[in-house]
């Protein structure tokens, strides 16, 4: 099939009538890939092939169609298992080397694989969880509970000062890398309170103008990226030393090392410099 240039999410109901012709394999969290890095899909004739020496967690299950003709499955396995021509990877390293249609369904596929292990039973009750015919829940048949795959929104800013940006250094980085600051929206805040307090708490500062930027999933193991861009308003930076523990106004032109515009950090870091170079 060669590269994927284009995936198209699908119904649940429907994709359980459409015969796949690509599997996308994840064990343990680590996913298939080739040595060149590339993502290995397997065809079903490969499937056919090696899957009585699989040990099947979760699917075969529809992720969605690729290159508009070749319905993909997600086959969750309780371990990696060697196979001809390909290695396991952990998803951090495959990431750099797919195209934006290989992340929706690499992001897809390694978040219904979390939601398949987390919720094999009931949380509820504590019963044996099944898939559910019509929804793509887990569904408990005791208590009629149901477990959608979920999703955790978190807001991820870049915070500016004319040609200024503030980036900061995480501790669980072991690199010099510094990137924007993002955390998690909590229980009854609006995604806009979110912003203002997770910048206060963790460097100090006020901020104002806040403009959204775009989204992303992101699958580690299950956050969307809500991003935005805003401008100090008053405060110094004084960091919080737990969660961060450098922060600083960094020129456009003279960044420190950054993510990579495959995460919505780097592309909001893209578009600042951008946006700075045009002026
Ligand atoms: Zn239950």
């Amino acid at each position: 099939m060669g590269r994927i240039e284009h995936f198209e999410l699908c119904e649940y109901q429907a994709e359980q009538h459409i015969e796949p012709d690509c599997y996308l394999l994840v064990a343990g969290g680590e996913l298939l890939s080739l040595s060149s890095g590339e993502l290995a899909l397997l065809t079903r004739d490969e499937f056919e092939v090696v899957q009585d020496r699989l040990q099947i967690r979760h699917g075969p299950a529809y992720v969605g169609i690729a290159n508009q003709r070749h319905p993909c499955q997600l086959v969750v396995l309780e371990q990696p298992v060697e196979l001809a021509n390909t290695l396991w990877q952990p998803p951090r390293a495959v990431l750099p080397h797919l195209t934006a249609a290989e992340y929706t369904l690499v992001s897809r596929g390694l978040q219904l694989g979390v939601w398949a292990r987390d919720h094999a039973y009931c949380g509820s009750c504590g019963a044996k969880t099944v898939l559910h015919g019509k929804e793509r829940a887990m569904h408990c048949e005791a208590c009629n509970k149901f477990y959608f795959p979920r999703i955790n929104p978190c807001v991820i800013t870049i915070v500016t000062k004319g040609e200024y940006c503030l980036l900061a250094h995480h501790t669980r980085y072991a690199t010099d890398f510094y990137s924007t600051l993002a955390g998690f929206i909590e229980a009854g805040e609006t995604i806009e309170d979110a912003v203002h307090r997770e910048i206060f708490e963790e460097v100090g500062i006020r901020v104002t103008n806040l403009h959204y930027f775009g989204s992303q999933s992101w699958p580690f193991p299950g956050q969307l990226m809500v991003g935005f861009m805003a401008e100090h308003a008053e405060g110094d930076i004084c960091i919080d030393g737990d969660e961060i523990d450098d922060a600083r106004w960094f020129h456009y032109s003279e960044l420190p090392q950054v993510p990579g515009t495959v995460s919505i950090s780097g592309q909001l870091i893209q578009h600042f410099v951008d946006r700075c170079q045009q002026s």
